[in-house]
């Protein structure tokens, strides 16, 4: 019996995602990066962003994607209006300040 309380499955997915700093293996596509050059820091990308991927991050002075927990879904390129998301086939891990900003979303949206 699910317990009391938790968190739905898909946020407990994602939360062991950061947990494990690991992409889902089952993931076909890609993740995507955004190109920071072109970036007008809208935020419409990361209201966007499915609450079970929760993979975007402001982090003030720039938007960024955790590749690890991208899906490539990929709902953010369809509102971003200047079209600075690319698919990232060479994608690298993500650094352990990042993760410590993604800790704090674990068991919630971002
Ligand atoms: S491709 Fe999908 S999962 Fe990845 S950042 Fe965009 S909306 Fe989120
Ligand atoms: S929607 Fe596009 S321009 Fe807006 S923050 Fe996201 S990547 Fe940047």
């Amino acid at each position: 019996m699910p317990q009391k309380n938790a968190p739905p499955a898909a946020v407990k997915a994602r939360s062991e995602r950061i947990t494990s700093r690991s992409r889902n293996a089952d993931w076909k596509k890609p993740p995507r990066r955004i190109e920071r050059s072109e970036c007008i820091t809208c935020d419409s990308c990361l209201r966007s962003c499915p609450p079970e991927f929760g993979a975007i991050f402001d982090r003030g002075l720039d938007v960024i994607i955790v590749p690890e927990l991208c899906s490539g879904c990929p709902a953010c390129v369809l509102v971003c209006p200047v079209d600075c998301i690319y698919v990232d086939e060479d994608w690298s891990p993500t650094g352990g300040d990042l993760w410590a900003l993604a800790d704090l979303t674990a068991e919630g949206t971002p």
